[in-house]
């Protein structure tokens, strides 16, 4: 039976008798109940800086996430070479509210009754379990994983954190479920406070750099792993819920990042994602440095950007500098090849021509290139999404298609909501993008095939 560990604040190591009088606290990064999921080195990050922010400031913490396969006797999926791939599922009952969509709907995930033994063989109990939230819609996850803590330890007290508990705290607090909903960052004051307040203690000072170093210790031998230099973004595209939650930018010192991310290379991880939303935009030294530092520090190392770089920053050096790294998965946000009437201010068509002419001059072969078309805006038709696909192709790149969700405060849920059959800022399960909330009639399978051959009739012969 796997095991996870208590890690000591004082040596980063396994506990020993001196932590006796720290604070306990277990993070969980819960199942995804959805009908659809695919890993792209996936890594539960606001997650893991909680619990680096709680370490540091003298609490001994450990890590359950139930969607990491490092687990060695937990039948898993063969991952591709370069560690994204499938999770293992179980088919389970959909939600009331979704028993009209006709797919099949599963848990994704570690088995339940391993995650129960783990739990239950987690000695000593937690005093504190801090558990996330990927997507507003997953929250039955985190519900099922409250009900199991509550079911080991009825007397341990239960926070949620993550994208749902920051776009629907109304909603979280509905659930009766948690003792504390953390809507946005750990690191904001009132959080802190209120988390140490269950904990009984005077809030300490936050450590230096809180929310931008990450608790990686929880995976011993990690498949892949991830980079992230900075959080937030300056833009606020009406689509995007980044602003929401993560308001501002900060930026970490890059020698820090890659010591950081160094040790993850030392456990074996050759394949790292960065999964900062505006890695690009940051100024040039900053970037450089960065970047430049990456292939001495981490020889052999695969870069992967499955969050789209800003084609406008895709300069030349900066294309050098990627190739240099190691950049080898390469998305790019175009969502839509109408750029008169684009739903953001990213990019125009100059740009776009400028990025790839960069990207290929530097080394990149059209493979190693997607773009990301949006599907599912409120309003937009399928000839939207054929023009753009044809708009990708015409440069030998992959359209990757999107589906919108519609995220409580974006700039574009309130007409979401007006065109939507369902009540979307009632029920979080609605704005899942699988049931294509904003599409006229919903997600159907003859709808699916008239998608698809949309998509396939936008490829050029032999393509
Ligand atoms: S879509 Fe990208 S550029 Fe736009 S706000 Fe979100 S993270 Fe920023």
């Amino acid at each position: 039976m796997p095991r996870i560990t208590w890690i000591s604040s004082r040596t980063d190591g396994p506990v020993t008798s001196r932590d006796r009088h720290s604070p306990r606290i277990l993070g969980i990064n819960p199942w995804i109940y959805d009908f659809a999921a695919y890993n792209l080195w996936s890594r539960p990050v606001g997650l893991l800086a909680c619990l680096e922010m709680l370490r540091r400031t003298g609490c001994t913490v450990s890590l359950l996430d139930c969607l990491d396969g490092s687990w060695s006797n937990v039948p898993w999926p063969e991952p591709s070479p370069d560690g994204s791939g499938r999770l293992p599922k179980i088919e389970v009952p959909k939600p009331l509210q979704l028993e009209h969509v006709p797919r099949r709907f599963s848990r994704y995930g570690l088995p339940m009754h391993t995650v129960r033994e783990t739990l239950t063989d987690l000695d000593p109990p937690p005093d504190l379990v801090v558990i996330t939230t990927l997507m507003t819609y997953w929250y039955p996850g985190a519900r099922a994983a409250s009900e199991l803590v509550r079911t080991i330890w009825p007397d341990t007290s239960v926070v949620l954190g993550g994208v749902y508990a920051t776009a629907c705290p109304e909603h979280a607090e509905s659930l009766d479920s948690f003792d504390l909903i953390l809507s946005g960052p750990l690191e904001a004051e009132e959080n802190w406070r209120s988390l140490w307040r269950l904990l009984k203690s005077e809030p300490p000072p936050l450590p230096e750099d809180a929310g931008l170093t990450f608790f990686r210790q929880g995976y011993p031998s990690p498949q892949y792993s991830f980079l992230l230099a900075s959080r937030g973004c300056p833009l606020s595209c009406t689509y995007c819920a980044s602003g929401i939650l993560y308001p501002g930018l900060a930026r970490r010192d890059p020698e820090n990042v890659i010591d950081e991310a160094a040790r993850d290379w030392q456990r074996g991880a050759r394949d790292f994602a960065f999964f900062d939303d505006a890695l690009l935009l940051a100024p040039q030294p900053w970037l450089e440095e960065l970047l430049a530092c990456l292939p001495a520090r981490l020889p052999g190392v695969r870069l992967h950007a499955p969050n789209a770089l800003h084609v406008r920053a895709l300069d030349s050096r900066t294309c050098q500098l990627l190739k240099a790294a190691g950049l080898s998965t390469i998305r790019l946000g175009l969502e839509t090849a109408n750029f008169a009437s684009r739903p953001d201010s990213k990019l125009s068509r100059e740009e776009w021509d400028a990025g790839l002419r960069n990207l290929f001059a530097a080394g990149f072969n059209r493979r190693q290139i997607g773009a990301y078309i949006l599907f599912g805006l409120p309003g937009q038709d399928f000839n939207d999404v054929h023009q753009a696909a044809a708009f990708a192709w015409s440069y030998g790149i992959q359209p990757h298609v999107a589906e919108y969700s519609p995220i409580p405060g974006s700039g574009l849920f309130s007409e979401a909501e007006r065109c939507s059959d369902y009540p979307l800022s009632e029920e979080p399960l609605f704005q899942n993008s699988s049931v294509w909330p904003c599409v006229p009639g919903g997600f159907s399978w003859s709808a699916r095939q008239h998608l698809r051959s949309v998509l396939s009739s936008a490829r050029p012969k032999g393509g």
